[in-house]
């Protein structure tokens, strides 16, 4: 069971979780908790650093940002142990939790659960501070924003879990983020490859390192609601969902910045210097494009999108290979968007791409650069012209409550 930071805001939350957690017990269940820091906790400390340094050494970012789970698993803990069962709070380090040494993105290795089974078999309740680990050189890491629903399914496949439930502020996963389109519509089920694609474009409601890992050890994640007992989404194998709709969902992304590079030397190996240099640096490059000049000897223009948060790291490890490729300048856009639309059934029908186009035309959203996959389109478009797009496009396709979810040709779709 994973309870997310809104789920343990306060006190009274809290004890709720507690609750929550203890009921299953008594269900008969063993219970292996995950909590996230409580409501603006890691946002507050992330402040922190900043009043101290401009640029805070990674390595101490991850000493102070695991405090805040820390603080949850401890009060939680406290609160179960005054339920009458026995609870044993446990950091990343202590439940076995082996990452690599990349500071604040850091990936799982191994997850060492034989403490976490010694106490399971003492009947006891384990809490586990999410978000965390220990890296091979024996220091604090974390893994990324949103890395708590990472620790609850890398848990669940050690202790071989039955479900690994995600509790959070919504009740479960919604054909677009509920809060841009109050229509949304709750997905009963959804297949690991779709909700990788939502997760990698933005859907936040769980982790994209969660989704892989879950789809690479088949564990089963319910996502479900910690306000309510509602049954929520679950994220299973594409052999287990039962219904092929067109377009599942419209996730999107405000968080993404551009950068471009101009007067690139059209020479074989200048791209793989530019992104080698961002891949050293831990920098997650998503789109790319790249203008080849028309004539020969002409410079090339190469652009592409990272996270915002990546952006100062980018342009740092850029400036050397800016000069030593003669590249003429380095132009940065903080303020871009994401829009993507999501749908296993796109695959076999032709026209998605150009409805998409088109309804975004409509709204005058400027497309800057566009990715697929078999099931996804993504446009990179002006932060502020995001949520308009979102809407837009759900409509447009009829994912509403009341929306179709059978598969039909575009054309037949609208009624
Ligand atoms: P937690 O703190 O529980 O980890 P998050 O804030 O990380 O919760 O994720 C839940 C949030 O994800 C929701 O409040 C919602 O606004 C957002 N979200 C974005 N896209 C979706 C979606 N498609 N379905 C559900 N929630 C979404
Ligand atoms: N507390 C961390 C964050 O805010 C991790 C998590 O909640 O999953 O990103
Ligand atoms: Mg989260």
């Amino acid at each position: 069971m994973k309870f997310g930071g809104t789920s343990v805001a306060d006190a009274e939350r809290l004890k709720r979780a507690a609750r929550r957690i203890v009921a299953a017990r008594e269900e008969g269940n063993n219970v292996v908790a995950v909590l996230s820091a409580r409501g603006k906790t890691t946002d507050e400390l992330v402040g922190l650093a900043r009043e101290m340094s401009d640029n805070p050494d990674p390595r101490e970012m991850d000493m102070l940002l695991s405090t805040g789970e820390r603080i949850s698993c401890a009060l939680c803990a406290m609160a179960i142990n005054d339920l009458g069962h026995r609870a044993i709070s446990l950091t990343g380090s202590q439940a076995g939790i082996v990452t690599d040494t990349s500071h604040t993105k850091a990936r799982i290795l191994d997850v060492r659960a034989d403490r976490i089974r010694t106490a399971l078999d003492l009947g006891q309740i384990v809490l586990v501070a999410g978000f965390q680990g220990v890296s091979t050189t024996q220091d604090v890491t974390t893994l990324g924003r949103g890395g708590s629903d990472t620790t609850a399914v890398a848990l669940a496949a050690a202790v071989d879990a039955d479900v690994c439930e995600i509790y959070t502020d919504v009740t479960g996963v919604f054909s677009a983020d509920p809060r841009i389109v109050p229509d949304a519509r709750k997905l009963d089920v959804v297949s690991f490859e779709e909700m990788l694609e939502m997760a990698s474009s933005g859907a936040k409601v769980l982790q994209l390192r969660s989704v892989e890992y879950a789809r690479n050890h088949g564990v089963r994640i319910h996502c479900r609601s910690s306000f309510d007992d509602s049954t929520g989404t679950f994220v299973v194998g594409e052999q287990e969902t039962m219904e092929h709709a067109l377009i599942t969902a419209v996730a999107h992304s405000t968080d993404e910045a551009r950068l471009s590079l101009l007067g690139v030397p059209d020479e074989p190996g200048a791209a793989a210097k530019i992104f080698a240099a961002l891949a050293d640096a831990n920098c997650n490059v998503d789109m790319i494009i790249q203008n080849e000049p028309l004539e020969e000897g002409r410079k090339a223009e190469v652009s592409f999108t990272v996270p915002r948060d990546d952006l100062r790291a980018a342009q740092a490890a850029l400036e050397p290979v800016a000069a030593e490729l003669g590249i003429e300048t380095i132009d940065a856009v903080p303020e871009m968007g994401k829009v993507s639309i999501i749908g296993a059934g796109m695959k076999s029908h032709p026209g998605v791409a150009a409805k998409v186009f088109q309804v975004l035309a409509e709204e005058r959203i400027n497309i800057e650069m566009i990715s697929t996959s078999p099931i996804k389109i993504s446009c990179v478009i002006a932060a502020d012209q995001v949520p308009t797009a979102v809407r837009v496009l759900h409509g447009a396709f009829e994912l509403g409550a009341d929306g179709i979810v059978a598969e039909a040709p575009i054309g037949e779709q609208a009624r």
